[in-house]
């Protein structure tokens, strides 16, 4: 049986368009959904194994790219909206009728993210918005139930779908966490 990466992949790899100008998220209630507004389209799609994003029934990881938080806006039932873990770098809201986590936003502003807010592009209405270009935080699936055993699978399954497995952030990623970090010290100039 083949490995449920996640069911915007599983299938094969759907190109984005690089004509994508953002659209509508929306959760998954029958009724009064929530739905978020995205102005143009969304940067550095990836799948996460981590603990924390959300993550569709069955799949090993959750897809999550980000936006300027400028960018963003809730257009309907806000009032459903609930942060997941206040003490989180990243609140994530979620709806409280169905548990979809509409946007994560990060509010200190010195963390290196600051400004850019975190979706899951697979709730847009709208096709096209780019696809996913590589695999972060691999191993923690091991922390949410996948068997170690499974791994090497897993890790293949990535590489099969051109998404590059990593265990932290990819390597453009990673730098611009540590830039910022050598900015903040002083190390390079700001
Ligand atoms: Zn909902
Ligand atoms: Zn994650």
């Amino acid at each position: 049986m083949a490995i449920a990466i996640h069911p915007a992949v599983d299938g094969g790899m759907q190109a984005g368009s690089p004509d994508f100008q953002g659209g509508t998220l929306t959760c998954k209630c029958r009724d009064a959904q929530v739905t978020v507004s995205i102005k143009g389209n969304v940067a550095f799609n990836h799948v996460c194994g981590c603990t924390k994003c959300w993550k569709p029934e069955g799949a090993l990881f959750s897809m999550v790219s980000v936006t300027p938080r400028d960018n963003l806006s809730v257009t309907a039932n806000a009032q459903k909206l609930k942060v997941v873990d206040a003490s989180a770098a990243i609140q994530r809201y979620a709806c409280s009728g169905c548990g979809v986590h509409l946007y994560g936003r990060i509010e200190n502003k010195n963390h290196p993210f600051y400004g850019f807010d975190f979706v899951h592009s697979e709730l847009f209405k709208e096709r096209g918005s780019a696809q996913p270009e590589f695999a972060a935080f691999v191993s923690s699936i091991i922390e949410s139930g996948a068997k170690p055993e499974q791994m090497g699978a897993v890790r293949a399954r990535l590489k099969e779908l051109g998404l590059e497995p990593y265990d932290c952030l990819s390597p453009a990623l990673m730098d611009l966490i540590a830039t910022h970090t050598a900015k903040a010290k002083g190390v390079l100039a700001a």
